[in-house]
């Protein structure tokens, strides 16, 4: 089938362009052994938000919705010794997982992983007068996106990168009438971005082993 082949596809690619990774594979197999959902970015879009951190020189990164920390880890390997992740996670079990995979990794120095509602962590963040942020990586409830997408911009400066995941949802997303609450939100986003006059977006469709999806890419003009 035709998901096969993206799956053998990805396996093609990872094999010859992604280094073996005792700790990243480690990494899976403990969210798996605790009961994580496998809703974690594939090793080539891994690499792939970790290549854009080096290409953009990010030290300051913020993250919402840390699972098991496995973009994390991703992502705090492209940081300068002097670099920072800020990672929002809700679900308590998988914060206490996500902090044993990064110390496993040994870049629990570079993160701060804050635990509870996104939305309420944002907020409380805006109070503590948190910095502006280089890179955001919005991956949580998508239904909360637009609301996400109005934090990510009260946290950047002219030159930040926002990237946004699964925003494709196989092709649902064109489905107005979608019940699916992710689909709306994702939509919401979209009209969001497009309303935006601060942020130049487009969106990249993409196949591999998790299926048929996309990232949206926003670069803050000002
Ligand atoms: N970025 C991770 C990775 O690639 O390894 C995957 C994140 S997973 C798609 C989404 C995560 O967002 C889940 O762990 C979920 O518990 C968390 N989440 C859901 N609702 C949230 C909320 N309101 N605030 C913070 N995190 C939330």
């Amino acid at each position: 089938s035709q998901t096969n082949v993206w799956d053998k596809v990805d396996q093609y690619i990872t094999e010859r362009l992604i280094q073996n990774d005792a700790i990243l594979e480690k990494v899976l197999s403990t969210n798996q052994k605790a009961g994580l959902p496998a809703y974690d970015v594939s090793p080539t879009q891994g690499k792939f938000l970790n290549l854009l951190i080096q290409m953009q020189r990010s030290s300051r990164i913020l993250e919402i919705g840390t699972l098991g920390g496995y973009s994390t880890i991703w992502m705090a390997r492209a940081l300068p010794t002097e670099g920072k992740i800020v990672t929002l996670e809700l679900d308590s079990h998988h914060a206490q997982v996500a902090a044993g995979n990064l110390c496993l990794a040994e870049v629990q120095d570079k993160v701060e992983l804050r635990v509870g509602d996104a939305l309420e962590q944002l907020a409380q963040m805006s109070n503590e007068g948190v910095e502006p942020f280089d890179f955001i990586f919005i991956d949580a409830d998508k239904p909360n996106n637009p609301y996400y997408l109005k934090w990510a911009l009260h946290f950047s400066r002219p030159g930040t990168v926002i990237i946004g995941d699964n925003v494709i949802r196989e092709g649902e997303v064109i489905n107005e009438n979608s019940q699916d609450p992710r689909v709306q939100g994702v939509r919401a986003f979209y009209d969001l971005l497009a309303d935006e006059n601060r942020i130049e977006a487009t969106a990249i469709q993409t196949v591999g082993s998790k299926g048929y999806d996309g990232f949206v890419f926003g670069f803050v003009t000002c």
